[in-house]
């Protein structure tokens, strides 16, 4: 059987904006990725935002419960991005920290700072321009729900908490010192940090379509994902 394709519809609309939220771990890269380049769309990881100003606030012993100086950090914060083949690499001060910015750490760090205003407003307008043109594909915690409310179609991806610290663990570098106990008990309290959070928490969209991929992998997912597209654009162009 052929796979399902968005030729598959009748309708012109297909540059669309796709938005893929849901916790860490969920595979939500992985499905990105394979979605954009299916569609020949373009992919943004906003996930690696967080983590650049998490990276520059370490890097400068930022003291982030103080405002005023977390607000003058951003005022500096010089980050650029360029595309690669794989979505894009983020130049921090014109050093790439593409690579740099995946520790554990950082991950923990991302989740802190990513509960202070300052840092969210700052980062929601460069995330709206990046996402500017339609015809990507976006992954976070909340694209869905403020970023890119108007979004042609969403998703909320989810997976048992034990498959998807299994599925982070299998992704550490060989020889690592993280044990899967360590990315477990992380991951809980990243879910429990990016959920309860007053501001844009992680949550699916009223409209989000949601896809447990406890079971099935990406390319299943990104399969059904196809679907739901392709009948989407059909209900539009009745
Ligand atoms: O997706 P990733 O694990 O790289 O994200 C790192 C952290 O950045 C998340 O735990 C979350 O706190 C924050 N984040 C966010 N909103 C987004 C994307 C990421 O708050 N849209």
């Amino acid at each position: 059987m052929r796979p399902v394709s968005i030729d598959d519809s009748r309708s012109a609309a297909t540059s669309l904006l796709i938005t893929i939220d849901g916790p860490a771990g969920a595979g939500k890269t992985t499905v990105s990725r394979l979605l954009a380049e299916q569609l020949q769309y373009r992919y943004l990881d906003t996930g690696a935002l967080y983590r650049s100003v998490a990276y520059s606030i370490l890097i400068n012993n930022i003291d982030f419960e103080d405002d005023a100086a977390l607000t003058a950090h951003l005022k500096e914060f010089d980050l650029t991005h360029r595309a690669d083949k794989n979505g894009f690499r983020l130049l921090w001060k014109d050093r790439d920290i593409t690579d740099q910015i995946r520790t554990p750490e950082i991950s923990m760090m991302a989740s802190a700072v990513s509960a202070k205003p300052a840092v969210r407003n700052f980062l929601l307008g460069m995330q709206r321009e990046m996402g500017n043109g339609k015809a990507l594909v976006c992954e976070g915690r909340d694209m869905g729900t403020v970023i890119f409310p108007e979004a042609d179609i969403k998703f909320f991806l989810d997976a048992d908490p034990h498959v998807r610290a299994c599925r982070r663990y299998k992704e550490m570098p060989p020889k690592t010192a993280v044990t899967l106990k360590d990315i477990s008990r992380d991951m809980l309290q990243r879910d429990q940090n990016d959920s309860r959070r007053a501001l844009a928490p992680l949550k699916p969209a009223g409209d989000a379509i949601r896809i447990d991929c406890t079971h099935i992998d990406p390319q299943a997912v990104v399969g059904q994902m196809m679907a739901c597209i392709v009948s989407m654009l059909k209900n539009r162009s009745r």
